[in-house]
């Protein structure tokens, strides 16, 4: 595996490897892996002949009061892991690097970033959206693998790159689990031992709504009082951000189930925000 962190060596490698006629798929990630990141680099190894990944926490999705700082790295851990899964290259580059100092230009979907996580991150998407144009500039993937876990990100990339045609096919990934349920997320690391316990309850209570919808419940208010009713008797400790379910294409709001929904949540607990969704069905 080779690792370039400066622009100009991962944008002439790139650009090397498309005028040899191979193809390339792009995994962008903020390190600090696990296996679903793994789960994204395997699909890439099938689509492409050349597997890059990135790894970069990117700041600008950050907002000043959130856990940039704190965000967990491991970077001898993630060469292992990125190299044993396939990877071919590994671009990471410092942050000072990515951004100029007078940085002008963003990439933002309103639209579609301001409900669900937009709410109480209403400059993140833009911070993503803005980082994967940069990486879809530099390296030129003909595939992008992104996660389901983070499926308003992936919505929201999805469009952006139908409305501004990049030359990019993304690839949606399934969500990668922990044996007991809990979504995988790097921030799973932030969570004490009795929270790390609990967690799975997320998970659970949005088993439960599905098993409400099969019964024949259709109105959002009452699986929205059902999933807080859930999490206050198993995690106490937890503060739900949002539940809420929307269209699965264009993250609107729905008040009650017509065919198929998704139903993505956010819950605090302890010093992690914890994201998982599910797509539910009559
Ligand atoms: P992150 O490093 O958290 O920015 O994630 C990088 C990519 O990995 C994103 O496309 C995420 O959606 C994806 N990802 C993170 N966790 C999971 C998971 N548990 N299952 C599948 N994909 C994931």
């Amino acid at each position: 595996m080779e690792i370039l962190s400066t622009l100009e060596d991962i944008k002439k490698r790139c650009s090397e490897l498309k005028k040899q006629g191979k193809t390339i798929a792009l995994v962008p990630t903020m390190g600090f892996l696990h296996a679903g990141h793994v789960s994204l680099i395997t699909k890439a190894r099938q689509l492409a002949d050349i597997v890059v990944v990135s790894r970069f926490v990117n700041p600008t999705q950050f907002a000043p009061t959130e856990d940039l700082d704190a965000y967990p790295n491991d970077p001898e851990r993630d060469h292992s892991m990125t190299a044993n899964a396939g990877t071919d290259i590994l671009f990471e580059p410092p942050a000072a690097a990515m951004y100029y100092a007078d940085h002008a230009t963003w990439v933002e979907v309103p639209e579609l970033a301001k409900g669900l996580c937009g709410i109480t991150r209403p400059t993140h998407f833009r911070g993503v959206c803005t980082v994967v144009t940069k990486l879809f500039n530099l390296i030129q993937p003909d595939f992008a693998c992104f996660g389901e876990k983070d499926y308003q990100q992936l919505t929201i990339i999805r469009r952006m790159v139908r409305d501004l045609n990049m030359p990019v096919e993304i690839v949606g990934c399934p969500l990668v689990r922990e044996e007991d349920g809990l979504a995988m997320s790097s921030r799973n690391a932030y969570l004490t031992k009795e929270e790390r316990a609990l967690a799975p309850h997320i998970r659970k209570g949005l088993l439960h709504l599905q098993d409400m919808a099969k019964q024949g419940e259709c109105s959002a208010q009452k699986l929205y009082a059902a999933f807080a009713e859930y999490i206050a008797d198993n995690i106490p400790a937890a503060r739900i951000d949002y539940v809420s379910m929307v269209d699965e294409d264009s993250l609107a709001p729905l008040e009650t189930l017509k065919d198929r929904a998704v139903v993505a949540v956010a819950v605090y607990l302890g010093k992690a925000r914890l994201l998982d969704n599910i797509l539910i069905s009559k």
